[in-house]
């Protein structure tokens, strides 16, 4: 009988497990600078900046998630910093989304002196991305699902757009996470994900990581990584292999939980526009195709009011945290005009539901819109 292959979920589980009589039953926590070595410095393990057992096997796991290979880093900003260098010669401009997470755009920006020349745009508008990749060789860097906007873009359109100007496409997946949404299957040469958020999902580490299927795009980030320092820790790693286990369970759930949030936010008095894919009617089927399994566990709505006002909703909440970041079993949300780089609205807050009762979420919601009032 021909071997039975087995799901994503399951690769999950068991990523860096060894099935040998005594060994242990999870990946072990590798702490150490130094491999012991001798002779031919290329031959194996060496150092701690080059390789750890640890980190290799979340980078299995995460790889499993789209059949590809990984590289993890010690955030998702080090693994973005890595992307643009590693495909930067022979490309100075980087066409990006004007709406995505803005310290991409900010990263980008800072790379200028070094010869990079980011254009910003609304991916939404394929038309415009093809008449910018035709200037000349570039990146075309995708944001979908768009933080903090929640805007879709049509990764197959733009994978054909990117392929007829023969530029690399790469797509930051950290909102959706490899299990929502595979972008190599659109044609995307990499994505990345920040592990900081969904993957993980405990709020108790910050890490990224590469997704690739291409080998040598592949080891120039490895390299990158080690010669800029970018090294995920091992714990950091350990945790993050812990939490990915359960990334099925909580990223269903919790895109439920943020269906169900954002559907009844849009009838609330106080609200003036909800943001979430699965509710846009223009991007509504466009975003079961690309994102079958969820939509996400991210939201943002714009309250009818002012950035103070909107700020004493976050405060009034009983269990909804006031933080940043998203993606935890906890729910979470922040004004997000606070950071000065972001571009969004004043009044939009950004809300990502946990994993504690939808009609919990939803209580404390409307209490907190109430109180504010
Ligand atoms: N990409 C997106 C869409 C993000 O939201 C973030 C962080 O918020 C990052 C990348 C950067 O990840 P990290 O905070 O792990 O460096």
């Amino acid at each position: 009988m021909a071997e039975p292959t087995f799901s994503p979920e399951s690769a999950l589980v068991h990523a860096g497990t060894e099935r040998r009589p005594g060994a242990p039953a999870n990946a072990p926590l590798v702490s150490t600078s130094i491999f012991v070595s001798q002779g031919d410095p290329e031959s194996g393990r060496l150092y701690g900046r080059n390789a750890n057992p640890t980190w290799e096997a979340l980078e299995q796991a995460v790889g499993a998630l789209e059949d590809a290979g990984a590289v993890a880093f010690a955030s998702g900003q080090a693994a973005a910093t890595a992307l643009m260098l590693a495909l930067a010669p022979g490309r100075r401009r980087l066409v990006l989304p004007s709406d995505g997470y803005y310290n991409v755009r900010v990263l980008a920006d800072r790379l200028r002196p070094h010869g990079a020349e980011p254009v910003l745009l609304d991916l939404l508008d394929p038309e415009a991305v093809e008449r910018a990749l035709r200037e000349g060789p570039s990146v075309l860097w995708v944001e979908t699902p768009t933080n903090p906007l929640l805007r879709v873009a049509d990764l197959a359109r733009l994978g054909e757009v990117a392929a007829a100007a023969d530029a690399p496409m790469i797509v930051d997946n950290t909102v959706a996470t490899g299990l929502l949404q595979k972008p190599l299957e659109f044609g995307a040469v990499a994505s990345l994900c920040s592990l900081t958020k969904s993957a993980s999902g405990h709020a108790d580490l910050v890490l990224g990581a590469v997704v690739s299927r291409d080998e040598r795009l592949l080891q120039a980030v490895r390299e990158w990584r080690t010669l800029s320092g970018g090294i995920p820790g091992p714990f950091e790693s350990w945790l993050a292999l812990r939490g990915l286990k359960t990334l099925p369970l909580r990223i269903v759930r919790q895109s439920e939980s943020a269906l169900a949030i954002a559907s009844r936010l849009t009838s609330h008095p106080r609200v003036r526009a909800v943001h979430y894919p699965g509710l846009d009617p223009a991007t509504r089927e466009l975003a079961r195709g690309q994102m079958p399994r969820g939509f996400g566990p991210l939201l943002s709505f714009e309250l009818d009011g002012s950035a103070a006002e909107a700020d004493a909703v976050v405060a009034a909440a009983r269990l909804i945290l006031p933080a940043t970041s998203f993606g935890g079993v906890e729910s979470s949300w922040e004004r997000r005009a606070r950071h000065r780089a972001e571009t969004a609205p004043e009044s939009l807050i950004r809300l990502s539901a946990g994993i504690e009762p939808v009609e919990d979420l939803i209580a404390d919601l409307e209490a907190s819109l109430e109180a504010a009032g």
